[in-house]
C-alpha cells in the first residue's frame, strides 16, 4: 500500500537551507477537502475491505474501486463516504452501504459469465449505485420517484458522462416496459411484496434481487431467478432498507 507522505516534512536543524515557502495558493484539486491527497487510494482501502468480508467478483471489485462515492454525498459527509456505512441523501432516504450494493450486484452477475445486459433499477437515489451497475452492464435503467432525488441524481452522475445510465422519474413499482426484458432488477427499497410487474419484466435467464418483507416481518433479501419453467425464489440475509411507495412525490 502507498505510504501516505508525512507532514509537516520535517526540516534538518544543522543544514543551512533557506527556508521553506509553502505556496499562497493551492494547487488546484479535484478532490474536495478532507480526503486527503488522492481518493483512489482510500477507495482501494475500501475494496480490500469488501474482499476480506467476502466480495470477491472482479467486476464488483473493480467497480467499486472506480465509482468516486464522495461526489455523491453532501460535503459535510466526505470523510464518511468510503466507510461501511449508509449516508443520508436527503428526503428522508438514504444511499446503501458499499457492503450491501457490492454483495447485491455480485448476487446479479452471479452465473452470468460477464456483463450483464438490460439491467433496471428501482430506487436512483443519489445515483450511485446506477453508476456502479454502468460498469457491469450494457444499459442501466434508474427510476426515481421522488423529484428531489431524481434531479439530484442527473446532477451527480453529469460529471461521470455515462453514456448508458437512463435515469426515469417515475414509480418504479410499475417497472419501466419499454427497456424489458431485463437481464437483471435490483432495487434499492423493500416492500412487502415483490411487484408483478418486475416479475414480468424480467427476461428468462435473468435474475432479481431485491430487499422484501419476510413472513417474520423483517426485511430479508430475496433472489428471484426466471427460468424456462418459471421463477425461483431464495430468501437470504437480513438487510434494512427505506420503504419502496407507490406513486411518485
Ligand atoms: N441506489 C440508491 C439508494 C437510494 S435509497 C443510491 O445509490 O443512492 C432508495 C430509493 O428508492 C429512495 O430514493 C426512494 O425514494 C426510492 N424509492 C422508493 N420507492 C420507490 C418507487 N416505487 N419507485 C422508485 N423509487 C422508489
Amino acid at each position: 500500500m502507498a505510504q501516505r507522505p508525512g507532514f509537516p516534512i520535517k526540516l534538518s536543524t544543522q543544514a543551512k537551507a533557506p527556508p521553506v515557502k509553502t505556496p499562497a495558493t493551492k494547487p488546484a484539486s479535484t478532490h474536495p477537502q478532507g480526503l486527503g491527497l488522492d481518493s483512489s487510494t482510500v477507495r482501494q482501502r475500501m475494496v480490500q475491505k469488501l474482499a476480506a468480508q467476502g466480495l470477491k467478483h472482479p467486476l464488483v471489485l473493480q467497480a467499486m474501486g472506480t465509482v468516486e462515492r464522495h461526489r455523491f454525498v453532501e460535503s459535510a459527509l466526505v470523510n464518511q463516504a468510503y466507510e461501511d456505512t449508509s449516508l443520508p441523501i436527503g428526503l428522508g432516504q438514504t444511499i446503501s452501504k458499499p457492503n450491501v450494493v457490492a454483495r447485491m450486484i455480485e448476487l446479479l452477475l452471479e452465473g452470468a459469465g460477464g456483463k450483464l445486459g438490460r439491467v433496471l433499477e428501482i430506487g436512483t437515489g443519489c445515483g450511485y449505485q446506477a453508476a456502479v451497475l454502468s460498469h457491469v452492464a450494457t444499459e442501466v435503467y434508474s427510476i426515481e420517484r421522488l423529484k428531489g432525488l431524481h434531479e439530484k441524481a442527473r446532477s451527480n452522475l453529469r460529471h461521470f458522462r455515462l453514456a448508458n445510465v437512463h435515469l426515469l422519474f417515475g414509480d418504479g413499482m410499475l417497472g419501466y416496459p419499454k427497456g424489458a426484458p431485463y437481464a437483471a432488477i435490483i432495487s434499492a427499497a423493500g416492500g412487502e411484496t415483490l411487484p408483478q410487474a418486475w416479475l414480468d419484466q424480467l427476461a428468462v435467464g435473468g435474475r432479481l434481487v431485491a430487499p422484501t418483507v419476510t413472513h417474520s416481518g423483517q426485511q430479508a433479501l430475496m433472489v428471484v431467478d426466471r427460468t424456462d419453467q418459471g421463477y425461483e425464489q431464495s430468501v437470504l440475509e437480513a438487510v434494512h432498507f427505506v420503504p419502496l411507495k407507490s406513486g411518485i412525490s
